[in-house]
């Protein structure tokens, strides 16, 4: 007979998911409520309010998509991306690829701006691709590319856009909570991310933010978006004005509570301590993984402290280190993606998994794992 499941314990120091705090697996524990109960509602109202802070946003239109991140990625193309439309899509990693498909199963035109893996999105070639392309209605790009630890400069792609009256879509699935994130005062216009990453609550909830100008876009467009479940226009009955709700889909209810609660933890912190707390951490990840001889792949002003991605060194097997890791110290840290297989790893430090405790095993997991 097969029995109730009861993963290992793991400390999870991968590209995500990152550990889930105990009071986030506690508040999804709780009794599960009706989606439309006035209670739940009042919950749905104050995560949006928690979640404008954490984009640091006014956007009226800014909710949770009950998926994963790959359905906010879908949310942000399939309703600003009209049949024939140029869109310009920055790739320096795994995720820029995918929107590329995105523009293109939604009958949009991509225009590629193409960067080494490890590189960040170049503003020139940017600047570049709207001379050549003038009539590009959309820049989109991946602010903190997961598969390559690197960070992008989200303000100044977003001024190329804005000085060409382009909307931009960026991908925050990785940066949320991790690192400096500006939706306003940058001028993103529509942007997703993921909850497993640097809010440290368990996958499948992709929070999302569109600006008064691509909202406009979405009122204005001449074909229904091609997803009746992402379609904004839609799902608005249901996230939309405060207190107000009608049955769109049967939202994700203790998945909610778990996001909840860990934008209250963010909150009680401050955004800009956790970017800090980020910050401290890899200094002292990095200290470590230095002095044994593990250089980074990524050019030290672009690195992301959420996601080290460091080289493996000669001769060492990489799965056989990752294996050991797991079964002596029950750590889990990450594989190379695509072009990077077995060549580097990826260690995350994300949000609650971003602490002294952990970096201490990692350091000392690692050095005795390559001796
Ligand atoms: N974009 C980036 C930068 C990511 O790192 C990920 C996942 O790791 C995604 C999109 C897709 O998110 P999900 O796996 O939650 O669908």
């Amino acid at each position: 007979m097969i029995t109730s499941f009861h993963p290992p314990k793991r400390t999870l120091m991968g590209p995500g998911p990152s550990d889930v705090s105990p009071r986030v697996l506690e508040a999804m524990s709780r009794p599960t409520i009706g989606h439309l109960d006035p209670a739940f509602v009042t919950m749905m109202d104050e995560v949006k309010v928690l979640l404008k802070q954490a984009f640091k946003t006014e956007n009226a239109l800014t909710m949770p998509v009950s998926a994963p991140g790959s359905a906010g990625m879908e949310a942000c193309f399939v309703n600003l991306v009209e049949p024939g439309d140029k869109v310009i899509v920055c790739q320096n990693g795994v995720f820029g690829g995918r929107m590329k498909e995105n523009v293109e199963r939604f009958g949009g035109e991509a225009v590629m701006v193409q960067d080494a893996w490890g590189a960040p999105v170049s503003v020139e070639k940017v600047k570049a691709a709207f001379a050549e392309h003038p009539d590009a209605k959309i820049l989109a790009f991946v602010h903190a590319e997961t598969s390559t630890g690197v960070r992008s400069d989200a303000q100044a792609l977003c001024k190329v856009a804005q000085d060409h009256g382009a909307l931009t879509i960026v991908d925050t699935v990785t940066s949320l909570g991790g690192s400096e994130l500006r939706v306003d005062e940058w001028g993103i216009d529509a942007v997703y991310s993921g909850t497993q990453k640097c809010l440290s609550c368990p996958p499948g909830i992709s929070p999302v933010s569109f600006s008064e100008k691509a909202l406009a876009k979405v009122q204005a467009r001449e074909t229904r978006a091609p997803s009746w479940f992402l379609d904004k226009k839609l799902v608005m009955g249901y996230w939309g004005g405060e207190g107000k709700r009608a049955y769109h889909h049967t939202a994700p209810v203790n998945s909610l509570y778990a996001l909840h609660e860990s934008l209250v933890i963010l909150q009680e912190e401050g955004v800009e301590k956790a970017w800090e707390r980020h910050a401290l951490h890899h200094q002292a990840l990095k200290a470590g993984l230095e002095a044994m001889g593990i250089n980074f792949l990524v050019d030290e002003a672009y690195r992301l402290p959420q996601l080290n991605t460091v080289l493996i060194p000669e001769g060492v097997d990489d799965a056989q280190v990752r294996s050991a890791l797991l079964n002596n110290f029950n750590l889990e840290i990450g594989a190379g993606l695509g072009d990077l297989a077995g060549k580097v790893w990826r260690i995350g430090l994300m949000g609650a998994a971003c602490n002294r405790t952990n970096v201490v095993l990692c350091v000392s997991a690692l050095e005795s794992t390559l001796a």
